[in-house]
């Protein structure tokens, strides 16, 4: 058993002043039995927790650490912003820098809007998209997660569906009325619904490769019909790549699949571990936006002086270096061995992976969509995670999480994690 004394003791004092001793519910071990480890510091591919436990990271802080924890340009390039201040109020020369690596980097960037959060990013574009477009309703895809916007709050994936509540108390009525939830990689469906009420539809929004039912891919030709259906009516096509950003690629995942959205919603990785989001696409629609434009959206701290350097080592590192063929290699490796494993075990499994993304699905059937991913065996899927914590693997504590391999992790490491893998699977074996 893994000694979590100190972890146990920390999680009984924030309970008694955070809700569920978590800032986040995702953090939370209520779908896998337990309570979370409460961490010290992050080095490369690991985290140390208070007790001392040094676990190979799966989680990156749930998206924004390829490079590792603690790499040595961005926590550098942190410390000489703090040097200079921390919040002027005032526009500085880094967020142009910033703004010009985003938009050379993501194809249907040519200008962009820098935000706190996801969640802010993806709110920001639905409003820019129904004030630009003068309609109102929204479709999106069951499974995909937006970030906690009311307004999509309907079906959400990752904590929403793990918890079991499809939709939150608290979301009027009147805030989801105007959302459409689909079903994921179903073209018919999205070309059924825009041929019937496509003049009302200012926008499609979706994961390109979704990361929060775990990973699924788009199928073939899934991602072109959006696009081609969307230009037909009128509508804007947003790829929310606040995950699959400066991830699956590194101009995300409209560069790895060929198609170009109309809006871009950016987070995690253009952060590179601050609170950053991003949205932006068209320079025609981005314009809609105060103060050129009628939309209106500010904040205060949205681009952070902190934040912005941290983005801008994050993507200088990720350009200089490149190391996306590498971190597939190691992921490939990876997959391959964790399915073997399975495979050994006859543990029924689907094991997706695109570029440094993958889940290990405990399911027969090939994970296409929202319907399939709430069939998976999420008691398995408990014991293996608790199996893999004990063995000093730390993976995401959900079975609707996409797992992250880091530029620090090494063929040690992932060799380690397929042996500890093979003693799980053989621990789970109906008897
Ligand atoms: C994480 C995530 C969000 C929300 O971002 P926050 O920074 O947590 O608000 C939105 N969309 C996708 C696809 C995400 O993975």
């Amino acid at each position: 058993m893994l000694e979590c004394s100190k972890s146990r003791s920390a999680f009984a004092r924030a309970c008694r002043v955070i809700p569920g001793g978590v800032n986040s519910p995702a953090r939370a071990f209520g779908a896998v039995g337990g309570e979370p480890l409460f961490i010290q510091r992050g080095e490369g591919q690991f985290l140390v927790d208070i007790d001392g436990n040094r676990l190979i990271d799966y989680v990156g802080s749930w998206g924004p650490h390829i490079l590792g924890h603690g790499h040595s340009s961005v926590t550098t390039a942190i410390q000489q912003a703090l040097a200079r201040g921390t919040s002027f109020g005032a526009p500085t020369e880094a967020e142009t820098e910033l703004a010009e690596m985003i938009a050379e980097a993501v194809p249907s960037v040519e200008k962009v809007r820098m935000v706190n959060s996801g969640t802010e990013a993806t709110m920001s574009a639905v409003r820019l998209a129904r004030g630009f477009t003068g309609r109102d309703v929204i479709i999106k895809f069951a499974g995909c997660y937006h970030g906690h916007v009311d307004s999509l709050l309907v079906e959400a994936g990752s904590g929403a569906l793990t918890h079991g509540v499809p939709s939150s108390p608290g979301v009027p009525q009147g805030c989801t009325a105007d959302t459409l939830s689909l079903r994921f990689n179903d073209a018919g469906q999205l070309a059924d619904t825009l041929r019937s009420r496509g003049d009302e539809i200012a926008a499609v929004i979706l994961e390109p490769v979704v990361g929060n039912m775990g990973c699924v891919p788009p199928q073939p030709g899934f991602l072109e019909a959006c696009r081609e259906l969307c230009t037909q009516h009128g509508a804007l096509l947003i790829f929310d790549e606040v995950m699959t950003g400066f991830r699956v690629a590194y101009g995300g995942a409209q560069s790895r699949y060929g198609v170009t959205p109309d809006l871009t919603t950016l987070g995690k990785i253009v952060g590179g571990g601050l609170p950053v989001g991003a949205y932006g696409g068209r320079a025609d629609v981005m314009d809609s936006i105060s103060p050129v434009g009628p939309v209106y959206q500010a904040g205060t701290l949205s681009g952070n002086p902190l934040a912005t350097a941290s983005g801008l080592a994050t993507l200088r590192t990720l350009k200089e270096s490149n190391p996306y063929d590498a971190l597939e290699v190691a992921t490939t490796r990876l997959v391959q061995g964790l399915s073997k494993a399975a495979m050994n075990a006859d543990i029924p499994h689907q094991m997706t992976q695109v570029g440094s993304m993958f889940t290990l699905f405990f399911n027969p059937e090939p994970v296409v969509n929202y319907d399939v991913s709430s069939r998976n065996d999420t008691a398995r899927f408990a014991k293996y995670f608790q199996g893999m914590l004990e063995r000093g693997i730390y993976l995401p504590c959900s079975q609707f999480e996409a797992n992250f391999v880091s530029a620090c992790h090494t063929p040690a490491d992932v060799d380690n994690t397929i042996a500890a893998a093979a003693e799980v699977f053989a621990t789970l074996v109906d008897r």
